[in-house]
């Protein structure tokens, strides 16, 4: 994955199209990230007993990859990344103004 945590994202797919929000956790095995307050869903709970009184929760679910492009901290832009090897450092980079990323 080529994302992490604290990477500012938009979501370019789904109905949270076009927000931006900070990486808030990485699912590296899932391909999916998860951004604070985006991609929230509600579910609607039956009331079973008196301890769960039933009600509507709302839960934020995972983004695929896929469906967030990374915004470049120094350029602002939205870009893809790339990758620079320096001295067997290996440096993340934006395919857009060259930065480390
Ligand atoms: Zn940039």
């Amino acid at each position: 994955m080529k994302l992490k945590k604290g990477d500012e994202v938009i979501i370019t797919a789904g109905k949270d199209k076009g927000k931006k929000g900070k990486i808030e956790k990485t699912y590296p095995k899932n391909d999916v990230v998860l951004l604070p307050g985006l991609n929230i869903f509600k579910r609607h709970l039956k009331k079973r007993d008196e301890k769960n009184p039933g009600g509507i929760i709302s839960f934020p679910r995972g983004i695929p990859v896929g469906n967030v492009a990374l915004i470049c901290p120094k350029c602002g832009k939205q870009t893809r990344i790339g990758y620079k090897i320096d001295k067997n450092k290996k440096s993340r980079i934006c395919r857009k103004c060259h930065s480390i990323i």
